[in-house]
């Protein structure tokens, strides 16, 4: 009876004993929180645990902290069992002395466990628990194995946990890169000094007993000691939150955008300087993003200018919010007119017109912004003068249809509606589109139509576009749409004043940039020329200094299109009457189609331009007169002046439009040498020209 309880006693402490060793630990996932990097690694936002925490979990323990961590934590570490007695015999003789808790003679197996438990307090039971945990832990996993859980799962106070964490947030290096001292400084920060002072204080003790230990020699020592840590100036980096947030992706630890964080922050820096500007124009939100044409990859991405303005919806994405795009979307209306056979010699009426719509009996009548009409614009300039009337006959000679059907082709993905819905108002841009598609769009053109257009039609689009002469007699010349490079720029305005753009490219890169509100608040003072343009005119400067390119052409001309001369007011092939020439990208044609409104008594425009109100006809004169400059005057240039002081107005007896060597210009015409033909052109196709000579 006797021997039977002894072998049953022993059988029991037998079993305990596997049990203690074999049984079951927690599960471990090695966790590792994301990071988002730019392009060349630089960190763009590093996302908090449930926990609050960030991790990340290496496999290899560098030397340095493997000997340091031994140190602060577990002398004995190689030679205990998962418990050390002798540890806790000097812990209990150290808290006596003190009399009170100053040690736990807990080894860092003892520690491991306690990190793996999600419940751990300073309980007795608590404790029993974690030396069960260490036994099975020192069965399972080697000396190092359990090391390497140890600093992966211990916290180094500033919200990181993991020396991988950690060597990054105080010395921004990867773990293999610590010093004897970092490693000594990163090992005193789990058992939570308080203090820095403190944390140096561990730290020389450690360092103290890594030498004593001979884990380092006596020359170490001295270096180590003598290093001054520079510590990281710690803020954790959120750069383009905006685009950062498109991409967060649970399952990835690990993610690297195409943005360039130096790019992104010269951006963000350029909003903020045109702040004070913005708000003068009652806009409290700018979008910009900047795009590779090359690798179709996001360089730039800022979506409202301050993520973090709650009043006025910082946080909303204006890049991927679809607004209406003004006039940004009228080169998509030219690009399908030039595929269909249009030149931008092709003549378009801008003259009081109506257009049939949808509805019936409703006719629609375009107005320019100016409210004025320009008599017959070539395409060339009807486009880079940004001109509502042309681009609507455009469009009713092409169709709504067939516009929609291109433009959602070209990449406008949400124009879900039927053409007779958007009706004539596509052209002008009533339609609603993103600044993501519309960039997308416009980079199609710089990479010479990609296919969806012909190279011809994005030569020639790329060319207006960058023809600051073109849009002068709208725009004026200097300001934000001029470059020392050649870049090809749409501004846009939508209806209301609610939103204002700029898109533009050269070969390598597309920028375009939103201003408004997106409580839709109407803007003040502000046309495409203003808010948007300068924002924009400063992030492409910024982006081809960083990056490079902006030389060349954009698009390289297609070898069949030549200068060919033509008349400057009908775009034809000039005859002998034509009094201005001007010149033009066009094919060789084997049929040639002379001017026919330049005859030796003057000129006479197709009837479409003399087709109007009876009234306003019979109201004004019949005749129309240039009254300044007199004909045939000759005027001289004074050397002692500034140029742009020199400048000659133009008057006439009606309201017109000015085209000096067919060339449309402002009613401030600066003096310029030689001789000059100046003509007028009013609304009713009335015309009248002068000569001039400037020396
Ligand atoms: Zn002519």
């Amino acid at each position: 009876m006797k021997r039977l309880s002894v072998v049953g006693c022993l059988l029991s402490v037998i079993l305990l004993g596997v049990w203690i060793r074999c049984g079951p630990i927690p599960q471990i996932q090695p966790q590792t929180t994301p990071t988002i990097v730019d392009r060349h690694g630089v960190i763009l936002y590093e996302p908090l645990s449930l926990g609050g925490t960030r991790s990340k979990w290496i496999t290899a323990i560098p030397d340095n902290v493997a000997a340091a961590t031994i140190a602060a934590e577990d002398r004995r570490f190689y030679r205990h069992v998962g418990v050390d007695p002798v540890a806790v015999a000097r812990a209990l003789a150290h808290n006596v002395k003190h009399l009170r808790v100053v040690e736990g003679g807990s080894t860092i197996t003892q520690q491991v466990a306690k990190l793996m438990l999600p419940r751990a307090d300073r309980s007795l039971t608590s404790k029993i628990r974690e030396a069960v945990i260490a036994q099975r832990l020192e069965h399972r996993h080697t000396k190092r194995e359990i090391l390497a859980l140890y600093v992966n799962l211990a916290p180094y106070g500033q919200q990181t946990v993991g020396i991988a964490r950690a060597s990054d947030r105080y010395f921004g290096c990867a773990a293999e890169q610590l010093t004897v001292a970092q490693a000594a400084y990163l090992a005193a920060l789990p058992q939570r000094p308080g203090t820095p002072k403190r944390a140096l204080a561990r730290q020389r003790l450690i360092l103290h007993r890594m030498r004593d230990l001979h884990m380092i020699t006596a020359a170490d020592y001295r270096i180590a000691r003598a290093e001054r840590l520079a510590f990281e100036r710690g803020h954790h980096p959120l750069i383009a939150p905006h685009f950062v947030v498109h991409l967060m992706d649970p399952s990835k630890t690990f993610i690297q955008t195409s943005l360039d964080a130096n790019l992104q922050r010269e951006v963000q820096g350029i909003i903020a300087a045109h702040r004070a500007d913005l708000l003068r124009h009652g806009a409290h939100s700018a979008a910009v993003a900047v795009f590779d044409n090359r690798t179709r990859e996001w360089l730039a991405w800022e979506g409202s200018g301050d993520y973090f303005g709650e009043t006025f919806g910082g946080a909303i994405d204006g890049v991927t919010t679809p607004r209406q795009p003004g006039s940004t979307l009228k080169p998509f209306t030219y690009a399908l007119a030039f595929e269909q056979g249009f030149t931008p010699a092709t003549v378009i009426a801008d003259v009081p017109s109506h257009f049939a719509t949808a509805e019936a009996g409703v006719v629609y009548t375009p107005r320019n912004y100016d409210g004025r009409y320009r008599g017959p614009l070539r395409a060339r300039a009807a486009l880079a003068g940004s001109e509502n009337v042309p681009a609507v006959a455009l469009l009713s000679r092409i169709g709504p249809e067939s516009l929609l059907r291109f433009l959602r082709h070209v990449g406008f993905r949400d124009l879900n509606h039927t053409a007779d819905y958007y009706g004539v108002g596509l052209t002008l841009g009533d339609a609603e589109v993103t600044l993501e598609q519309l960039i997308e769009a416009y980079a199609v053109l710089a990479r010479g139509g990609d296919g969806v257009v012909s190279r011809r039609t994005a030569f020639w689009i790329t060319d207006i576009l960058s023809d600051p002469n073109a849009r002068e007699y709208i725009f004026g010349s200097g300001g934000s749409l001029d470059f020392p490079f050649p870049v090809a720029a749409k501004t846009g305005t939508s209806q209301a004043y609610h939103d204002n753009w700029t898109v533009g490219y050269t070969r390598e890169l597309t920028v375009g940039v939103w201003v408004g509100n997106f409580d839709r608040d109407e803007l003040r003072n502000s046309s495409g020329i203003t808010g948007a343009a300068p924002i924009f005119h400063d992030v492409m400067l910024a982006a081809v200094m960083r990056l490079g390119g902006g030389g060349g052409p954009i698009v390289d001309r297609p070898s069949d299109l030549e200068r060919q001369p033509i008349c400057a007011l009908s775009g034809h092939r000039p005859s002998t009457e034509c009094p201005a020439i001007e010149s033009e990208w066009l094919p060789p044609s084997d049929h040639v189609e002379f001017c026919s409104w330049h005859h030796r008594e003057g000129v006479e425009l197709p009837a479409e331009y003399r087709a109007l109100d009876a009234n306003v006809r019979t109201a004004e004169p019949a005749v129309l007169h240039v009254l300044n400059p007199p004909n045939g005057a000759t005027y001289l240039i004074d050397p002692t002046l500034r140029r742009e002081f020199q400048a000659l107005r133009l008057r006439a007896s009606a309201p017109v439009t000015w085209i000096v060597d067919g060339r449309h210009t402002q009613e401030e015409w600066p003096l310029r040498g030689g001789k000059h033909t100046i003509t007028a052109v009013d609304g009713e196709g009335r015309c009248d020209s002068v000569t001039i000579t400037v020396r």
